[in-house]
């Protein structure tokens, strides 16, 4: 049996980076530790905060919810809520709804779920079936952000929370490396205040992947007969997580290393007082004169109109 370095009892994970055995209870400290840390530089619980946490359905956003409900059991002046949304795949959604309104009443949040059909008048199925719009990965990745924000701030919530964890986002930086986008390296920062969004936070990000795994299968948060999206079309970053991890396994901490390489670019630009412009149709913040969703929505009516042409 192998031991617990902490305290000799049997350990259920091995951290290669930092050379430790753990058994079940310091594991689960260790891991509300890393999660405490990420909230602390967010600044945003330093007083009474409402957080609103994103359920994809996976194992990483329960356990986002599971450790923000644990951490803040006894602050009265902290209430946590989840919101889900039905991007309208038939096949891998409704399994994952399920899933989700079963951890929300386990862990008892109450549960807010939108959908793309209702907010948009489209789903991500039928955008995949027409021939000229976009692919269904890109609209359903653009919608879905939109939709987390626009129903966040709906629900009143001070932080949108979601399950990206210490892998998602070191491939995230590398990803951004890779393509030259340094600028997207700034849209990282946690807790970035922008004017009509809601700040993002990660409660995990310090978490790795296998970490974050583990802790959901022996906390019962691991989805089960879920599936996945078939229209995962990851192709690059599923490269770079292959070669990352690969790295990790020979440089251990390599991870760690990408995360406080991108903290540190973050501390030498502070926050800006960057103020975007409006939609002109759905009033969001952007970057231009129209919002990338409605851009999206106006794509596909065009698509739709020119198909009933041919017909
Ligand atoms: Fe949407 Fe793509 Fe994610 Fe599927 S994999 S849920 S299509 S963003």
């Amino acid at each position: 049996m192998i031991k617990c370095d902490k305290c000799q009892a049997r350990a259920i994970i091995y951290q290669k980076y930092s050379g430790m055995h753990l058994c079940p209870t310091h594991f689960e400290a260790d891991l509300l530790r890393k999660v405490r840390e990420s909230l602390r530089e967010t600044k945003i619980f330093a007083k009474g905060a409402r957080v609103a946490v994103a359920l994809s359905g996976g194992k990483d956003s329960a356990t986002a919810l599971y450790c923000l409900k644990k951490i803040f059991a006894r602050r009265r002046d902290v209430e946590i809520l989840a919101l889900m949304i039905d991007e309208g795949i038939e096949g891998y959604r409704p399994h994952t709804l399920e899933w989700g309104r079963k951890i929300a009443d386990r862990l008892e949040v109450p549960l807010v779920v939108k959908s793309f059909r209702e907010e948009f008048g489209i789903t991500t199925d039928q955008v995949a079936v027409s021939r000229r719009a976009q692919a269904p990965c890109s609209f359903c990745g653009v919608m879905r952000k939109t939709l987390l924000n626009r129903t966040a701030r709906e629900m009143g919530a001070d932080a949108l929370a979601t399950g990206h964890n210490l892998d998602d986002e070191a491939q995230t930086v590398l990803l951004n490396y890779l393509r030259g986008d340094v600028e997207r390296l700034f849209r990282l920062r946690p807790g970035r205040v922008l004017p009509g969004m809601v700040p993002r936070i990660k409660p995990l990000r310090k978490v790795p992947e296998k970490e974050s795994a583990t802790f959901a299968l022996t906390h019962d948060l691991f989805p089960r007969d879920c599936g996945s999206c078939p229209y995962v079309d990851e192709a690059m970053r599923l490269e770079v997580k292959t070669m990352l991890n690969d790295f990790e396994r020979s440089h251990p901490g390599t991870k760690y290393s990408l995360l406080r390489g991108l903290d540190r670019v973050l501390e030498m630009r502070p926050p800006s007082g960057f103020e975007p412009l409006r939609c002109s149709r759905c009033g969001d913040p952007c970057g231009s004169d129209l919002c990338q969703s409605c851009r999206m929505l106006e794509a596909h009516a065009g698509a739709k109109a020119l198909s009933a042409n041919e017909k």
